[in-house]
């Protein structure tokens, strides 16, 4: 652990009380310590009086005073720690685009796959040197970090995209291959991840099916969505194909999740996707719903976001059926078990390697022609030294994209689980004190307070 993260740690926070609302009444919840209560409003209002100032305890009646004890002693005022992003880049897994090319050409997609990003860049490859050199740093980060007594057992190669990586077949198997190679040269595990959309040969799915651990697939729930959102290049739809993919994945039991990108045309269609995918693709690790952003083609498509109060009435029908049929259903924003101070690794310089060789800490900044690139890139490849290099001011001020600093989620129940949202939706353009929310937020709340509620229904089922 670094100097900083330890200094960082012991940085403790006082009493930090919402008071929530629902048809039952007011809710105190306690974030950081991970405390929820139903309440009525004296106890409420005797809770907030001591958590600003515990001399107000003298002014108060002996049930104010009863109250403020109870609350006391499950823990509510007691001071805890800052969530605290880890400082100090010193990687252990990485995230390599092996092409921007893709097969297929959906209509919303931000990175304009297989079209050079909508900025007439040409269409490229990783070199295999460079990938091999990624997992060389990552891997004996991982070798150094476990042999120092770090809780580290492996390190993580994920491949991703701003195309589709498959189409970069024969230099995933080259990747995998080195990754395993070093992986007993050093006696570590080398673990493998891949986000794809799914359209995949036999051979490919031998492949993945032999050497992932886990496959995130992109797909848009039911079959007529899939196929007028998700062509292939040609125009042809992608279901069948995409189908065939995930029923060889179930049947071979690799853990795989699915990521449905919800459009204003497929919103209402949400429940009914929940039971198309436990129908078809049991088992399945979860089910993410994300509304589309308005970003790349998706400006040049039909393709709206579905508003917040759609999305967010269509969701919580969702959990229902969701959870009727054994599905793990997920929204980026609403993660209440959560406790951390960003939204993704994005302050800690996560490592991704685009195909060009450039290290960005945003998946969807991959692009040096994206005037974002001067916040996410912070090294690239040099092909002479034959290694990496970073810039450390862009890393300081990447770390710096953490919700301690927007001031816009200070009053925000959710400030520690979302911890300001995706860095490169709401700060397009902006510092990251200007940071004011988006209409992510209201589907945040929203869905954090249901799993709130969800807590304090909870009862066991054993009868007890
Ligand atoms: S598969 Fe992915 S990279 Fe390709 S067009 Fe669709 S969203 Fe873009
Ligand atoms: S900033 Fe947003 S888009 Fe970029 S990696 Fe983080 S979550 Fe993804
Ligand atoms: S204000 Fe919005 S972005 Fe900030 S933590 Fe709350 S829900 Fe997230």
């Amino acid at each position: 652990m670094s100097a900083d993260v330890a200094q960082n740690q012991q940085e403790t926070a006082p009493p930090e009380l919402f008071v929530l609302r629902d048809e039952q009444g007011p809710i105190l919840y306690a974030p950081l310590a991970s405390l929820i209560a139903r309440a009525n409003e004296s106890a409420v209002a005797a809770a907030l009086a001591y958590a600003k100032d515990p001399g107000s305890i003298e002014g108060m009646t002996d049930d104010e005073r009863a109250v403020v004890q109870t609350l006391g002693e499950r823990g509510f005022f007691t001071h805890r720690a800052y969530p605290r992003h880890e400082v100090g880049f010193r990687p252990a897994q990485v995230t390599l685009f092996p092409t921007n090319n893709c097969n297929l050409r959906c209509s919303y997609c931000y990175a304009f796959g297989g079209e050079g990003g909508g900025n007439g860049e040409p269409l490229r490859r990783m070199d295999l040197r460079v990938a091999q050199r990624a997992i060389d740093l990552i891997a004996r980060n991982a070798k150094e970090r476990a042999t120092e007594g770090e809780n580290i057992r492996n390190f993580l190669v994920s491949i991703h995209g701003n195309g589709e990586p498959f189409c970069a077949f024969d230099l995933i198997q080259k990747i995998v291959w080195y990754g395993q190679d070093v992986a007993e040269e050093l006696e570590i595990p080398a673990v493998f991840n891949a986000a794809t959309n799914g359209v995949l040969s036999e051979e490919q799915l031998d492949f993945v099916i032999a050497n992932f651990h886990s496959v995130n697939i992109s797909f848009d729930g039911l079959p007529a969505f899939q196929n007028a959102n998700r062509p292939m290049a040609g125009g042809r739809g992608s279901f069948d194909q995409v189908d065939h993919t995930m029923r060889r994945l179930v049947e071979a039991g690799v853990d795989f999740g699915i990521r449905t990108t919800v459009t204003a045309a497929m919103v209402d269609s949400m429940p009914e996707i929940v039971a198309f995918v436990a129908d078809n693709y049991p088992g399945i690790e979860q089910l993410h719903f994300e509304p589309v952003w308005e970003c790349g083609r998706c400006l040049t498509s039909s393709d709206t976001m579905p508003s917040a109060e759609a999305f967010t009435r269509r969701y919580l029908e969702s959990l229902e059926v969701a959870r009727e049929r054994g599905v793990r259903l997920v929204f980026s924003g609403a993660r209440q078990d959560m406790l951390v101070d960003t939204f993704c690794k994005v302050s800690s310089g996560s490592f991704t390697v685009t195909p060009t060789g450039d290290v960005t800490a945003c998946y969807e900044v991959s692009y040096a022609s994206d005037p974002r690139s001067k916040r996410f890139f912070f090294g690239h490849f040099d092909h002479e030294l034959d290694d990496f290099v970073f810039d450390q001011k862009v890393l300081d001020e990447l770390s710096r994209l953490n919700v301690h600093n927007m001031r816009f989620c200070d009053d925000c129940f959710c400030r520690w689980h979302c911890a300001g949202d995706c860095a490169a939706k709401v700060l397009d353009g902006i510092g990251v004190d200007e940071h004011h929310g988006s209409m992510r937020c209201e589907i945040s709340r929203a869905l954090t307070l249901n799993q709130i509620q969800r807590k304090l229904d909870w009862r066991p089922t054993d009868g007890r």
